[in-house]
């Protein structure tokens, strides 16, 4: 068993203080926190983690991962989709049941966790479907999969079409106090559709989803959610008036909770230049005031959630033309240094937000325990130096698929260690 670790001279931030503050963190050899205060004196026979310049925060969590295993391990692993996740600084992920087969059952609920525990450094935990084999026409083994251990359902890729189906998927999950999460969209709206439907896509000549398709979708779950009771979670939520619709329902008492991912916070549109189809995932990027707008329900709290839909494809597939590339982009290794470099270093996303949305709250509510520098929790935290930087390649990155609108790019900002109980996840030179 390793020593005591003292995490000396760094700055902390946490889901509670806005600012940075001096914080000191001694884990000892059992991987649980000793200690957190603004100094603590080295004792003898303790390894000192020099944190000069560094800031501490909570474990990342990220509730929305495509991880590809089982079916298409050409595009990502467990392994590789959590080796992804330490990179980019997460301790927790939730990986999505469109697999092929499908997580529809609680043996493959099972099969998936155990592969988790094999072969990722981070714990993963996984949805199951709402319905069998994410066909939309009945419902799936909700109960047995949630004893074998799944944290949510969904059929995020697609919506529950059938809107009969999903109030008794509500109204059944009700009853475990499991948390229903929905891809919203009308597939008769945005069927053959590419982009965000509007001025840009008629000049680039590509199909549109329209904006409706997404806000539709939302108004009718949520009018179902309120009837049917239970807890239920809009993912991705892309749109200003998508955001509206869940503001109205979680004032008017519906147990509503969302979710924003970074891309839709920190690019639009106007990004798709040349048909680059690492621009285009689903829902589509909208416009500069979708941005501004989703920006602002972060920071006044109706988006509860960052989550990045970190969604590989490889270069084959990807290479297709625009209109026929399939959707999304990875997201686990870019999540924190663009959020650091667009909105947190130019101060429009204090700390704090940052990391009630991306670590306090999608734990709080799929009821795991909370990371933080509380005296006696186990140690769950990273490192991140604001002053390195962090470059985007294949050499330097975890993910089997580098579907990234960052590819090529450096941005400020670098997760240089990622401490989970008596282990240091990034190797031993870096900090
Ligand atoms: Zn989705
Ligand atoms: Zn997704």
């Amino acid at each position: 068993m390793s020593a005591a670790r003292l995490f000396h001279g760094g700055l902390a931030v946490d889901a509670d203080h806005a600012a940075p503050r001096r914080l000191d963190v001694l884990v000892g050899a059992d991987g649980k926190i000793e200690r957190a205060a603004p100094e603590i004196k080295p004792a003898a026979g303790v390894e000192v983690v020099d944190c000069t310049g560094k800031i501490l925060l909570p474990g990342l969590f990220d509730m929305h991962v495509h991880l590809r295993e089982p079916g298409r391990e050409d595009e990502e692993t467990i392994g590789s989709g959590g080796r992804a996740a330490a990179r980019g600084g997460f301790t927790g992920i939730v990986a999505m049941p469109n697999t092929d087969p499908p997580i529809d059952s609680g043996g493959l609920v099972r099969y998936v966790r155990t592969l988790a525990r094999e072969q990722s450094p981070v714990p993963v935990w996984t949805s199951g479907c709402i319905t069998k084999g994410r066909a939309g026409q009945q419902l799936a083994d909700i109960a047995d999969m949630q004893q074998q251990g799944a944290v949510m359902i969904t059929d995020d890729g697609d919506p529950v079409a059938d809107a009969y189906l999903f109030r008794r998927a509500l109204e059944y999950a009700r009853h475990f106090d499991l948390l229903v999460a929905c891809h919203c969209e009308v597939p008769e709206l945005s069927r053959g559709g590419a982009m965000n439907e509007g001025a840009r896509s008629y000049r680039l000549g590509l199909p549109g989803i329209p904006a409706c398709s997404e806000e539709i979708s939302i108004a009718r779950d949520l009018q179902l959610a309120r009837l049917a009771g239970g807890r239920i979670h809009i993912q991705h939520v892309s749109t200003a008036r998508g955001l509206d619709i869940i503001r109205r329902a979680k004032a008017d008492g519906v147990r509503v909770t969302c979710e924003v991912s970074p891309h839709h916070l920190l690019l639009s549109e106007d990004d798709i230049t040349d048909y680059d189809t690492n621009f285009k995932m689903n829902p589509p990027l909208r416009t500069v005031e979708d941005n501004a707008a989703l920006l602002e329900g972060l920071l006044d709290g109706s988006i509860d959630v960052l989550a990045t839909d970190h969604a590989p494809h490889t270069e084959f597939e990807k290479n297709l033309d625009f209109a026929s590339a399939p959707f999304g982009i990875t997201g686990l290794e870019t999540a924190l240094p663009s959020l650091f470099s667009r909105l947190v270093r130019t101060g429009k996303l204090p700390w704090d937000i940052l990391v009630r949305a991306f670590s306090r709250e999608p734990r709080r509510i799929l009821g795991l325990e909370v990371a933080d520098f509380r005296e006696g929790l186990p140690a769950d935290f990273i490192l991140f130096d604001p002053e390195a930087s962090t470059h985007f390649s294949a050499d330097t990155m975890e993910s089997k698929s580098r579907n990234t609108p960052f590819l090529g790019q450096t941005l400020p900002g670098a997760v240089v260690q990622v401490v989970l109980g008596a282990e240091l996840l990034l190797g031993r030179k870096q900090p």
